[in-house]
């Protein structure tokens, strides 16, 4: 392997990884979405996800002695099948199986979770959804709308491989910040003090850049899955819930729609409006 091509390459890739880093990157442009969503469906990435990723993933599992639990929900199980082949993955044996979310996790606000080697998603969305609020606790009867949207966005992110695009990403930033630090502090003498703005370099650059692309791949699942509902209704009762988290801050809906790149309320109901007439199976038919 040429390994000095590699560390030029690493630091050509700094130079345009600073300039991504500093643009806002919500609503990205549409040529970087493009590029994006070929990568994120390459059958290189799609190799990587399963075969590297997912055993990783299940090493990780094994020695947190954890162990996912299949979802248990016709519905959720149906609704999964559904969004996975509604927002492009044609070949069904690549649909990712559903996992019950741990409550340890479900807790923390969090509604769904996709890896490479599954879906996990809260349960608790298809019966009575419980918010532990200021030692208050309150239970809500949900629409279908909403548990349909959050695994519309959940199946966006396994059709593009997010979980395995964002390691991949990382490794590339740490390699080329390292490259980049070691050639720009050769004139430090100092080995120890080379060494310390080194790590700092690296640090800095995968922190900042991690915010950067997990703002764009929270907004990107968020709108490609509610514009994929094709139902106005659901994406309208997914709004109204997300204003109500934001209320009862779970999980700080504020900071989630800032810094993660979700969509607030308002925007969800512009999609809806986008979406006009257009209803889903669920609210055609009385189910
Ligand atoms: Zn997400
Ligand atoms: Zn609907």
């Amino acid at each position: 392997m040429n390994f000095k091509l590699l560390k030029k390459l690493f630091v050509v890739f700094f130079v345009p990884l600073q300039i991504f880093a500093s643009e806002p990157l919500c609503p990205p442009c549409n040529s970087f979405e493009k590029i994006m969503g070929v990568i994120g469906q390459s059958g290189a990435l799609n190799w990587f996800s399963k075969n590297i990723h997912a055993k990783g993933e299940k090493l990780v599992f094994d020695l947190l002695k954890c162990k996912p639990e299949q979802a248990s929900s016709e519905k959720a199980k149906i609704l999964a099948e559904e969004a996975q082949s509604a927002v492009g993955i044609i070949d069904k044996t690549r649909h990712l199986p559903l996992m019950s979310l741990p409550l340890r996790i479900a807790l923390l606000g969090i509604q769904g979770i996709t890896i490479s080697s599954s879906i996990f998603v809260d349960e608790n969305l298809f019966d009575f959804y419980t918010i532990f609020n200021e030692g208050e606790c309150k239970k809500f009867k949900l629409d279908v709308g909403v548990p349909r949207c959050v695994l519309f966005h959940e199946a966006v992110h396994a059709k593009y491989h997010d979980s395995s695009l964002i390691l991949l990403f990382n490794i590339f930033t740490a390699a080329s910040a390292f490259t980049a630090a070691k050639y720009a502090l050769q004139p430090i003498s100092h080995n120890g003090l080379r060494n310390v703005l080194k790590c700092m370099i690296v640090a800095g650059t995968v922190k900042y850049s991690f915010k950067k692309i997990t703002r764009f791949i929270e907004n990107r699942a968020d709108r490609e899955g509610h514009y994929t509902t094709a139902c106005a209704q659901c994406v309208r009762e997914s709004a109204k819930w997300r204003e109500l988290c934001k209320g009862l801050s779970v999980k700080d809906g504020d900071n989630l729609v800032e810094w993660r790149g979700y969509l607030s309320s308002s925007d969800l109901n512009k999609i809806a409006n986008d979406l006009g007439e257009k209803r889903c199976a669920y609210h055609t038919v009385a189910h």
